[in-house]
């Protein structure tokens, strides 16, 4: 990946699972260097919107441009390619593989369907390796997850797990990093220290789009927010107005 030089564009996103429209219509654009908050009550489209910008559904309609590249043309695996990375809602894990190994995967995770796969296919070239494992080491220091790169996976506590996710992520150099929940399960501490991390992220140059259902964390970070409703756009602006914004207080964060 290289760094975003221009934003991401969603337009007219559709997609329907049978006959409910899970996205509606969702326009979107993430800038680079900015964090983009996606919030909305449950089942409202924002995992599916995510899900689409990663390449894992086909949108029945609808674009998604970065510059004169329309991501939804390319297969998912050319997203890492396109500076494209993510993270899950639950961690995915190699959990018998350590910590370093599940990161160093990073860079080639999205092209394979399963993360054994990605490890297997891990360089087999020694000097490929040391600077693979090297990056790694970075990525892990930069989540605060230094001297853990030995530990098993398996080891790890939930919180770490979600920080050790956004290492692997890191390993592209994303231009853009979706965030699908990050906060989930993690405490007032964590998540303060998660905020300042995904702040660093978007500082350097990427665009993050951020899935949350923790409101301060969505108003603390965020350079823009869209507020989604039954798959469509119910509101869209910077953490100021949407605090304010009527129908949001009303519908969705219950003042
Ligand atoms: P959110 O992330 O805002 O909670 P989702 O994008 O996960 O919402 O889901 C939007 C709607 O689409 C929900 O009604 C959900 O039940 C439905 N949905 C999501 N994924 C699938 C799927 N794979 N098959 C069928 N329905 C789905």
């Amino acid at each position: 990946g290289k760094p975003a030089s221009e934003p991401m564009v969603l337009k007219g996103i559709e997609l329907s699972f049978g006959a409910l429209k899970a996205v509606d219509g969702v326009d979107l654009v993430i800038e680079p260097g900015t964090v983009h908050g996606l919030i909305g009550p449950n089942g409202s489209g924002k995992t599916t919107t995510l899900n689409v910008v990663s390449g894992y559904y086909r949108p029945q309609a609808g674009s998604a441009r970065i510059g004169g590249c329309e991501l939804l043309a390319e297969p998912p695996e050319a997203r890492a390619r396109l500076g494209i990375a993510r993270t899950f809602q639950t961690p995915r894990i190699v959990g018998e593989a350590s910590v370093i190994e599940n990161v160093m995967i990073g860079g080639t995770v999205l092209g394979h369907a399963t993360l054994a796969e990605a490890l297997l296919a891990l360089p087999r070239h020694r000097a490929d390796e040391v600077r693979l494992r090297e990056d790694a080491r970075l990525a892990l220091r930069a989540v605060g997850l230094e001297g853990l790169d030995e530990v098993r996976a398996s080891r790890l506590q939930h919180s770490e797990l979600r920080f050790m996710e956004i290492a692997r992520a890191l390993m592209v150099r994303p231009a853009f990093l979706l965030l699908d929940e990050p906060a989930a399960g993690l405490s007032t501490q964590e998540i303060k220290r998660l905020g300042a991390l995904v702040s660093d992220v978007a500082a350097r140059g990427t665009g993050v789009l951020l899935v949350e259902h923790h409101a301060d964390l969505i108003f603390d970070i965020c350079h823009h927010v869209t507020v989604l409703n039954l798959g469509q756009v119910l509101a869209a602006g910077t953490p100021a107005e949407i605090r304010t914004h009527k129908e949001v207080v009303s519908a969705y964060l219950g003042a």
